[in-house]
């Protein structure tokens, strides 16, 4: 493909697609094999004030429409979601780099928050109680308004799923900066919403960068913010949302630790860490990066490192999002053995036959790492493990509690007590046990602590319902009296 019969997806406005002629185009690259698949505008400050406008015009109808109603679209989406999954799956493989198999898991763990939003007229606040003689009291929960979502490349479905049922089915109008990294998995899924009866303007997607960020959220039209993506940019979208009084919820980046112990099954131990730490080519905010070996567990690192060696990257695992990416990655991995620690298992420079240009890295396992080194404090976001050995239980949930993230922390371990312990103790949002990418399934609500979250609650679940509406409280008193004194 040549840049001058680049295939474009537009903005997605009022229901249909929009390229506006002046705007500038971002080129999207498979980091399967580096082949340029298409294009997005950027969207100027005329199209998000046309998007807004659009938007804040649906909501005034979108709003109005029973909850019992609005669900009815959601579960008409289901069915087409479940309809395209094949379709949608190879679209992520080629936009993300990741296997079909894994495009296919998001999108299917997206559904189950489709699910639990199709719940929402069992859960809507039905509270009304006599609070005194003659006087009852009452919540009724509203939608916000035009409200933004923005997300990141590596789950171009099941980060956007996160939000837009829930605030949709509460009845907001929904505006999506996808990643320009993988823009076009957002704009399928409006195209299947709108054939799912979505009326046009609810659901809008909008392209672009830092720019289109910052302008969108400083639009006095948009009431409220979601943002999921690096820690850096989240802490920046929350100060800059929350200066302006919006309400803003903000994921940020994770640094996960799995801790095993020796009385640990070796082999589901060994399966359930590899997938966790090299699965979606450990581009997954809830990925082990750092494994810390307490006590004699060499029997099971030896299987760890096995089952490691066994994984055929194009196969098995994906790329990595881009060239920048695995230069990035690789870069870790050169300093960690610059700095003297060993490359157990080293997955650079790994190619895919037919699929030279495209950016792979292999999983890797860097050994006997010191708290505080490089490789066992940043987020590499890539398939590499770094060891940490200690002596003790204790040890290793101080190293856990001392880092500045946590979104998740797991123990692998056949003692019941060791795994409450560690629960009890460990400094993250979700915890594990013998379970390394610990996502809470619906209806538990997902959501990290400390430098993994910036803002109150969590992003699904009952705390979505309650972050995308605000709830009214009327006291009404009824007494004969008032009858007969009408609207005194
Ligand atoms: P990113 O922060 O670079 O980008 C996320 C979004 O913000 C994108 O839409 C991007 O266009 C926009 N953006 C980028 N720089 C910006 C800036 N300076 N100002 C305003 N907007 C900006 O993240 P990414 O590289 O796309 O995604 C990977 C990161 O997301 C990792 O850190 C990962 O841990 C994190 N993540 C976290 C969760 C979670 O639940 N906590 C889930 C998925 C991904």
């Amino acid at each position: 493909m040549t840049t001058t019969n680049l295939a474009i997806t537009g903005h997605f406005v009022a229901g249909v697609p929009l390229v506006p002629t002046h705007e500038e185009i971002i080129e999207v690259y498979s980091p399967l094999d580096g082949a340029l698949i298409g294009a997005v505008p950027s969207a100027s400050v005329g199209t998000i004030h046309q998007a807004v406008a659009a938007a804040q015009k649906a909501f005034q109808a979108w709003s109005k429409v029973p909850v019992k109603e609005r669900v009815q679209v959601l579960f008409r989406f289901k069915s087409l979601l479940e309809k395209h999954i094949d379709e949608l799956s190879r679209l992520i493989h080629l936009e993300n780099g990741k296997t079909v198999a894994e495009g296919r898991a998001e999108i299917e763990k997206g559904i189950e928050v489709l699910e639990f939003a199709t719940s929402l007229p069992q859960i809507w606040d039905q509270q009304n109680l006599e609070v005194s003689n003659g006087v009852s009291c009452q919540y009724e929960r509203y939608p916000l308004g035009v409200v933004l979502s923005i997300v990141p490349f590596n789950f171009p479905a099941m980060v956007p799923m996160w939000t837009i049922p829930i605030a949709i089915g509460c009845g907001n109008a929904f505006v999506l900066k996808a990643s320009e990294q993988v823009p076009m998995t957002a704009v399928r899924l409006g195209e299947l919403l709108a054939e799912a009866g979505l009326p046009a303007g609810v659901y809008s997607v909008l392209h672009g960068r830092r720019e289109v960020v910052e302008q969108l959220i400083d639009h006095p039209g948009i009431v409220a913010v979601s943002f999921v993506g690096s820690t850096k940019v989240a802490k920046a979208v929350y100060q800059r949302g929350t200066a302006l009084g919006k309400r803003v919820l903000a994921l940020g980046g994770a640094k996960n630790h799995l801790v095993v112990v020796p009385d640990a099954d070796p082999e589901i131990t060994a399966k359930n860490v590899v997938a966790s730490a090299m699965g979606a080519a450990g581009q997954r905010c809830m990925a082990a990066s750092v494994l810390i070996a307490v006590g004699d567990t060499q029997p099971i690192m030896d299987r760890i490192v096995e089952e490691t060696r066994k994984i055929t990257v194009g196969k098995d695992i994906g790329s990595v999002i881009s060239h920048a990416a695995k230069a990035r990655i690789e870069g870790y991995i050169t300093r960690a053995e610059e700095a003297g620690y060993k490359i157990l298992v080293d997955g650079r420079g790994a190619t895919v036959a037919g699929k030279e240009s495209g950016a792979y890295v292999g999983p890797t396992i860097i050994e006997g790492v010191l708290p505080g080194a490089e490789c066992a404090c940043d987020e590499i976001f890539g398939p590499v493990l770094s060891v940490i050995r200690t002596n003790t239980l204790d040890e290793a949930i101080a190293i856990e509690n001392a880092n500045p993230y946590g979104n998740a922390a797991a123990i692998y371990t056949t003692s019941g007590a060791v795994a409450r312990y560690f629960s009890e103790r460990a400094n993250a949002g979700m915890v594990g046990v013998n379970i390394g990418v610990p996502v809470p399934r619906e209806p538990f609500s997902f959501g990290g602590w400390n430098d993994s979250k910036f803002g109150h609650g969590d992003i699904t679940g009952m705390d979505g319902v309650r972050f995308w509406t605000k709830l009214k409280k009327i006291t009404t008193k009824w007494t004969a009296e008032a009858a007969k004194n009408w609207m005194s």
